[in-house]
C-alpha cells in the first residue's frame, strides 16, 4: 500500500518572498512537520533553509496543513493517515536498524 508522498512539493506554489526573512530570490519550497499531524509546505530562501525554521501558530499551521493537502490532491484524513504510516516506517527503522 503505498501512502501519498507528504514531502511531495512538484505541486506546491512557490511564493516570491522568502516567509522567514523576506528574501525575494534564491527560493524554494521546503516541507514542515507541524507537530500536530500534519505536514505543511513554506517557500523559504536557500539561506533560511539552512536555518531552524520559523514557528506557526496552531491556528497558522493547521490552514497550511488544508492547503498542502490540496497540493497533494489529498483531504485531511489522507494526511492523517499517511503522518501515522509514515511514523510506524520510522520507528521500525529506528527498532530494526540498532
Ligand atoms: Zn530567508
Ligand atoms: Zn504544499
Amino acid at each position: 500500500m503505498a501512502a501519498a508522498d507528504l514531502d511531495d512539493t512538484t505541486r506546491c506554489p512557490v511564493a516570491t518572498w522568502c516567509e522567514s526573512c523576506n528574501r525575494t530570490e534564491d527560493l524554494y519550497v521546503v516541507t514542515a512537520d507541524s507537530g500536530m499531524g500534519g505536514v505543511f509546505c513554506m517557500t523559504l530562501c536557500g539561506e533560511c533553509c539552512e536555518r531552524p525554521l520559523p514557528q506557526f501558530g496552531v491556528l497558522e499551521a493547521t490552514t497550511r496543513v488544508a492547503e498542502h493537502c490540496g497540493h497533494l490532491g489529498i483531504d485531511l484524513d489522507q494526511m492523517a493517515d499517511a503522518v501515522v504510516t509514515a511514523r510506524r516506517a520510522a520507528d521500525v527503522a529506528e527498532s530494526g536498524g540498532a
